[in-house]
């Protein structure tokens, strides 16, 4: 068995990964540390949450340990999507880094430049930024990337695809053609990989997993339901599953408004991130949800990669995504470095070609949830099958989600997105278990089987009609 001694890294930099709490390098790791530190080219494919950030972290560290900073002159970068994920992986850097005498500086937008132009003059070993900021500051003339000699473009496909792909030729433009390029993903679409070569030389390709396949700590299903019966659905799940925090995807920045909003009208206690969130705005509901304060994030895509968030047990797409690698990120949000996970997908009529494409891309078909997966001890005998009526004012409002809205085309928001840092180790999930009849509010004059006491661990009825088969 590899330990990472055995991989070349110094005895300060083994410290830190003790005081990190890793006993073992995860297979990604044990493959490309050693390249890294023998200053090759890499395309780095590993499952969501392996490890692959310390892949490259922990060799950067050591191969800059030796050397000297200069003024404006930073001497590595890592390039993320978005401002959180940016400021999760300065943490990493900060942790393994302990032991060193590094400088780092986090570029992103959304943020005072000031501290940023400061730390730039001081100069800086490593700069962790988001594209959009990195070409502000370099118009401005407050940065050169010509001593920049090791790279790394972390989420590469999604950096390299039509949104990004202008800002990464402009910042590769701008560095020296003598230097080190690493690229990590779990997916990487052929197509992207060999646009990737083009920034690349002679690269070593390490594939620990196929590419675009889903952790086996996750796992998945589906589940086939009608448009105006998603919400529903996912009510009763998530007080049936042993939810203990929850991510819920949503195709559309509506959607996510909406649904947070019928969350917390049904006393869940649930936050929102979105791109069109304010970024002061967006890192309070993610700190409120890694702090435990919330247990469930709606959120668009723009969570779906990268973000590392201790004890997320479960993540809900309430849409199938659009872009099948969207999926494999998105349910990569749980399950993380050995953590179980659930995921559920909900397909709708109109989600019928994007889970098709789920399956494809993942070369696996995705289980219908069935009653064998349900978690709670349901009734002997079947309940009378009886339809929850469907409440006014929730039949209005999803009637709005079905409104036919254009499929957008792959031209995702660029210039980057918002912030954020990992969780505190000590911050389990911390609200008590939910009783799971206590947040449906009592004052709506409705009255269905909800109303009568059931034990804990019982059905709940209403029977859900994802439990018999499919849409009828
Ligand atoms: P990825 O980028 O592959 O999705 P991350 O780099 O975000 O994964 O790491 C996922 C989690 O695994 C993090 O919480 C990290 O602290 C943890 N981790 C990384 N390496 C190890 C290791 N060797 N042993 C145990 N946990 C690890
Ligand atoms: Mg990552």
């Amino acid at each position: 068995m590899t330990t990472f001694a055995d991989l070349g890294l110094s005895p300060e930099l083994l410290q830190a990964v003790e005081a990190a709490g890793y006993t073992e390098p995860t297979p990604i790791q044990a493959e490309a540390i050693p390249a890294v530190l023998m200053m090759k080219d890499l395309i780095g494919i590993a499952q969501t949450g392996t490890g692959k950030t310390a892949s490259f972290v922990l060799p950067m560290i050591d191969v800059l340990a030796s050397g000297r900073r200069r003024a404006l002159m930073p001497r590595s970068l890592i390039l993320e999507p978005t401002r959180e994920l940016a400021a999760q992986v300065a943490e990493n850097f900060e942790k393994y880094g302990v032991n060193h005498d590094l400088k780092m500086a986090l570029l992103i937008g959304g943020v005072q430049m000031g501290d940023q132009v400061k730390a730039l003059n001081e100069g800086v070993d490593v700069l962790i930024a988001t594209p959009g900021r990195l070409m502000d500051l370099f118009e401005r003339g407050k940065i050169m990337l010509s001593a920049c000699e090791l790279v790394v473009i972390d989420e590469a496909d999604r950096m390299l695809d039509m949104g990004f792909i202008p800002d990464i030729e402009f910042i590769c433009d701008k560095l020296p053609e003598q230097r080190q390029t690493l690229l990590f993903s779990a997916t990487m679409p052929p197509p992207i990989e060999k646009l990737g070569k083009k920034f690349l030389s002679n690269p070593k390709r390490i594939e620990v997993s196929r590419a675009a396949s889903t952790n086996e700590n996750i796992t998945a299903f589906k589940i086939p339901v009608k448009t105006r019966e998603k919400r529903e659905t996912l009510r009763w799940l998530l007080r049936n599953d042993l939810v203990e925090t929850a991510i819920i995807f949503c195709n559309r920045k509506t959607t996510v408004r909406e649904l947070n909003k019928s969350l917390q009208s049904h006393g869940f206690a649930s936050g929102e991130i979105h791109g069109d969130i304010d970024q002061a705005q967006r890192n309070k509901e993610l700190q409120r949800f890694k702090d435990g304060e919330i247990n469930i994030l709606v959120a668009s895509d723009v969570a779906a990669r990268g973000l590392d968030i201790k004890g997320v047990s479960h993540v809900f797409n309430f849409d199938t995504p659009w872009h099948p690698d969207d999926y494999v990120h998105r349910i990569g949000r749980t399950g993380r470095a050995g953590a179980k996970g659930r995921a559920f997908t909900f397909v709708a009529p109109e989600d019928a070609e994007a889970i098709e494409n789920v399956e494809k891309l993942t070369g696996a078909v995705v289980p219908v949830f069935g009653k064998k997966d349900v978690r709670i001890e349901l009734p002997k005998t079947e309940p009378k099958p009886k339809r929850e009526k469907p409440k006014q004012e929730d039949r209005a409002e999803d009637e709005q989600d079905e409104a036919p809205q254009e499929k957008p085309k792959r031209s995702r928001a660029k210039r980057d997105d918002p912030q954020q840092d990992e969780r505190k180790p000590d911050n389990k999930p911390r609200r008590e278990k939910r009783e799971p009849r206590d947040e449906e509010p009592r004052h709506r004059g409705r009255r269905n089987e909800d109303d009568e006491p059931v034990p804990a661990g019982e059905w709940n009825g209403p029977k859900p009609g994802f439990l018999g088969v499919g849409f009828d």
